[in-house]
């Protein structure tokens, strides 16, 4: 299937590493013109210059999401932007009894709140131009619950009701608004999760990794680039009918239906 983003302009956050470098890196060799966002420039920098050879361009561009004026500062990117891809850094793990106010603004301000101001302001060109692709990447934890993930739990599954409420707004201009929530994907940010948890019980990371993989029906974590497929079919016109949805990438993880 030819997924027709050639020439398309996207922005996607958190591309220095993981989920979003990874659908950075393929709507670009799809051909869209990448714009990737994330703190670190040098990192960004290393990102667009691995690009795979493909049709479409990275340009790097820092902007710390928990920075209202930061993301103020990209307005003029994104009034031009037909897909906008809405990733952060995960939140720390810890229990839901026990975060302070202080933890949950602060992750509200960069997981939630960011991806509200984004929108806003690429929302105008998209419906002028009768295109766009909101994708939001949230986590597995907003089906079933993840325990010790409280915040994340909380604030993704807070940006899945933003996200089907504003679906239902611009979907007659054109433009789709989903969710992709991923299981288990092999990055940095699992990795870490996966020390941690082997520290804090005390236990070897090969078990705690050999535990999680007996819990997915795939029998395995997924690939970066498997995640990213997705994204590249929802953000393309060939999903010109799909909106307001929470697309699973977890290899069977989430046992309900
Ligand atoms: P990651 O930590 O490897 O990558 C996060 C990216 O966001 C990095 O590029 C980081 O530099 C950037 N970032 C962090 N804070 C930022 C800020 N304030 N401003 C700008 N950029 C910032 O995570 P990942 O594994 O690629 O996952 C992406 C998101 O999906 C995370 O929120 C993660 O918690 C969530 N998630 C991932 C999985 C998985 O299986 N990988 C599962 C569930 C949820």
């Amino acid at each position: 299937m030819e997924l027709g983003l050639e020439k398309r302009r996207a922005l996607v956050t958190g591309a220095s590493r993981g989920l979003g470098r990874a659908i950075a890196s393929v709507l670009a060799a799809e051909g869209a013109d990448v714009i990737a966002v994330a703190r670190n420039i040098e990192r960004l920098n290393d990102v667009a210059a691995a690009a795979p050879a493909g049709r479409g361009s990275i340009l790097a561009r820092a902007c710390d999401l928990a920075d209202a004026a930061a993301i103020e500062g990209l307005a003029g990117l994104l009034r031009g932007v037909d897909i906008l891809v809405l990733n952060t850094g995960g939140p720390p793990p810890g229990p839901a009894a026990d975060t302070s106010d202080a933890v949950w603004i602060k992750q509200f301000e960069s997981m939630f709140l960011s991806a509200v101001r984004l929108t806003r302001l690429a929302l105008p060109g998209m419906r002028e131009r009768g295109f766009g692709r909101i994708l939001a990447i949230v986590s597995s934890g907003v089906v079933q619950p993840i325990p010790n993930l409280g915040i994340s739990n909380a604030l993704r599954s807070a940006l899945v009701g933003w996200a089907k409420t504003l679906a239902g707004e611009v979907a007659g201009d054109g433009v789709t608004v989903n969710c992709i929530a991923p299981g288990r994907i092999a990055t940095d940010r699992v990795a870490e999760l996966d020390q941690g948890r082997a520290v804090r019980e005390g236990i070897d990371i090969g078990q705690v990794q050999k535990e999680s993989r007996a819990a997915i029906p795939a029998g395995r974590y997924g690939d970066a680039a498997e995640f990213a497929s997705v994204a590249a079919f929802l953000a393309s016109p060939c999903a010109s009918y799909v909106t307001g949805g929470v697309i699973r990438v977890d290899g069977g993880m989430i046992r309900s239906i």
